[in-house]
């Protein structure tokens, strides 16, 4: 069961006590709150836990100052939306993740030289861009290819972040020691930059890394979907991270593992944007370049790592995650994939354009009139 207070009072500490006294009255049921912070509110919630279902809810909807009272049923109860008002998201270092626009995550899959780092964070910034993605664990599926630059690549990495105004850098770990060699190289580096630590797909059930991620409060998680597991799976394994203490999470779709998607890399699941969103008030992101994995062209001229993008972000996706590099020829890892800088400013304009369509089609609420004008030509 979950209370929700009301917002914005300057009584919310007495309200949370009165909610706990209460509470207290039924043998084993234990409180925890919470805050959770939408556009313009930061909302407070009371979780009950334990033997709940003989809790009238009534006794806490009379306390003043609560809003609503909620059973819940899902087993992801703090990523789990309960009521129409949530928004979804967070606000990192000046950069809010969330329902209110789009955000674009492009840069190299895996950090090589020193040089491509700048030559695509120049790209960006001549965008306008403030977000990046730079991976420096890498996980690979074979032993002998390329493992990333590891903490090797940080030093330069956050200095240019700086230099070129990048707030958020994501970055793949695979282990929670990579965690803290992210603070040192940052305070090394005087805090230039913030880092979205990145959960790969191959690691969206390792539980002990769900729960080191979750237990620091520094960094917001960006949760891929497991190759081959339900979606349900994958909000529980998100649910492993909020209930450790970081409810700031981006749960990125990515696509899944099989036949059926051939010869893309992965078959495409951007069509459970909706399904997360409503389910949860997790911000949803879609990575268009690991599940399409070439950057052939469809006979519109329109790659199709941009068709994909497209399919999410029309879908209501308000992150995009993709892989660009300036030599894609060199790259040591999914350079098939990667988008030249040159295509940059146009995957910028086509996934704004669809973004538009997406809010505009969302504010239209009035009554339908092409068909009668197509009835009456
Ligand atoms: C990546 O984003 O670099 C990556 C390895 O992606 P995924 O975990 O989705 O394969
Ligand atoms: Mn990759």
């Amino acid at each position: 069961m979950i209370i929700v207070l009301q917002p914005d009072r300057d009584d919310l500490k007495a309200i949370v006590q009165r909610v706990v006294q209460v509470a207290a009255r039924f043998e084993g049921v234990e409180t925890r709150p919470y805050a959770h912070t939408g556009t313009g509110h930061t909302f407070t919630e009371i979780h009950l836990v334990g033997p709940t279902r003989g809790v009238p809810t009534t006794v806490f909807e009379e306390i003043p100052g609560v809003l609503r009272v909620v059973r819940v049923s899902t087993r992801y109860r703090l990523v789990g939306r309960h009521h129409e008002t949530e928004a979804a998201g967070f606000e990192y270092n000046g950069v809010r993740f969330g329902d209110e626009g789009l955000t674009v995550i492009a840069g190299l899959c895996a950090v090589d030289t020193r040089e491509h780092v700048d030559l695509m964070m120049s790209a960006l910034q001549k965008e306008g861009m403030v977000t990046t993605r730079m991976g420096a664990y890498k996980p690979r599926t074979n032993p002998y290819e390329f493992q990333g630059l590891g903490r090797e690549c940080l030093p330069y990495v956050f200095e240019l972040a700086g230099q070129y105004g990048m707030r958020a850098v994501a970055m793949e770990v695979t282990d929670g020691r990579q965690i803290d060699e992210i603070n040192q190289a940052l305070a090394d580096a005087g805090d230039p930059t913030g880092v979205i630590l990145q959960i790969g797909t191959r690691n969206a059930q390792n539980f002990e890394l769900l729960k080191v991620v979750g237990q620091q409060e520094r960094f917001p998680v960006l949760f891929k979907r497991g190759m081959g597991i339900t979606l349900e799976e994958a909000l529980n394994a998100c649910e492993y991270i909020a209930s450790e203490g970081n409810p700031c999470i981006i749960f990125c779709l990515r696509g899944v593992k099989t036949h059926l998607g051939d010869p893309h890399r992965n078959l495409v699941d951007f069509a459970h944007v909706p399904l997360v969103r409503r389910k949860t008030r997790l911000p949803v992101c879609v990575d268009p370049s690991h599940s399409v994995g070439s950057v052939d062209e469809a006979v519109d001229g329109i790659p199709d790592v941009f068709h994909a993008a497209g399919q999410g972000v029309i879908a209501g996706a308000s992150s995009v995650l993709v892989d660009f590099h300036p030599h894609r020829e060199v790259a040591l890892c999914d350079g098939p994939q990667a988008l030249t800088l040159e295509q940059l400013p146009r995957f910028v304009r086509y996934v704004r354009r669809v973004r538009e369509t997406f809010e505009e089609s969302v504010s239209d609420t009035a009554p339908a009139t092409a068909a009668d004008a197509i009835d009456g030509a």
